[in-house]
């Protein structure tokens, strides 16, 4: 199977990245992030409380889950906006630490490569966890700053007017900021699966290189 596994912090840039790299290869992609905060929304829908471990594994295995390429539908309802909205961003990586959650999406996303004979693969653990044996792992990063100027910009899209007022944007920024350095420490330091380097990955640092030249290398290695 050829899986090709790109693991990094939020906003490193690997949504952007596999979906470049997939295309490139004629390759399917997953972002395995969706699937995360497509059983949050779940949990939060239902009333759950994120916090309670067996309330939102029990969800994250019945949840009826569609991952697909522009549009996430879950049980049904297409959540592609909200699972990307304050409340799902807040609770995300607390549901994400449950090792319940996790063995329930691991599983999935390995009958997704199974049924593909391969993909490409984004998210935190993809080659340390999912796929230890993939064929090509990367490990994106960027200088943190750097980080919450690219969500702030690509998910202001969607809220483009207070982004023409430089001193909203930097208030923007500096709240993205706050919410990624959080998410990034409950990742990191999580028992089941943290966010970590596989120790054969080729890491790319993306603070002061090009999305093409990114792409490129990634290839280059393929
Ligand atoms: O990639 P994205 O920022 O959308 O991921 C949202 C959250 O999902 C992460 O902060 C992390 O808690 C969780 N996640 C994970 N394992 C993955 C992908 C995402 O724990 N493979």
């Amino acid at each position: 199977m050829r899986v090709i596994a790109i693991d990094g912090p939020a906003g490193s840039g690997k949504t952007s990245v596999a979906r470049a790299v997939a295309g490139r290869l004629g390759l399917e992609y997953l972002d395995t992030g969706a699937m995360y905060r497509a059983v949050t929304f779940a949990v939060l829908r239902a009333g759950g409380d994120p916090a309670d471990d067996g309330f939102s594994e029990k969800v994250a295995r019945a949840v009826d889950l569609r991952v697909e390429q522009d549009q996430v539908f879950v049980d049904g309802v297409d959540a592609t906006v909200e699972i990307r909205g304050r409340s799902v961003n807040r609770a995300v990586s607390q549901v994400a630490a449950n090792p319940g959650v996790r063995s329930e999406m691991v599983a999935r996303q390995r009958e997704w490569v199974r049924r593909r004979g391969g993909g490409v693969l984004e998210g935190r653990d993809i080659g340390t966890v999912v796929f230890p044996d993939a064929a090509v792992k990367v490990y994106l990063t960027a200088d943190h700053a750097v980080r919450a100027l690219r969500r702030t910009r690509q998910d202001g899209l969607a809220d483009a007017p207070s982004l023409s007022d430089g001193g909203l944007e930097a208030a923007a920024v500096e709240a993205v900021a706050a919410d990624l350095a959080r998410r990034d420490l409950i990742d990191s330091t999580r028992r089941a699966a943290p966010l970590a380097v596989a120790p054969d990955a080729l890491v790319i640092d993306t603070t002061d290189k090009t999305f093409d030249a990114t792409i490129e290398q990634i290839l280059e290695l393929v």
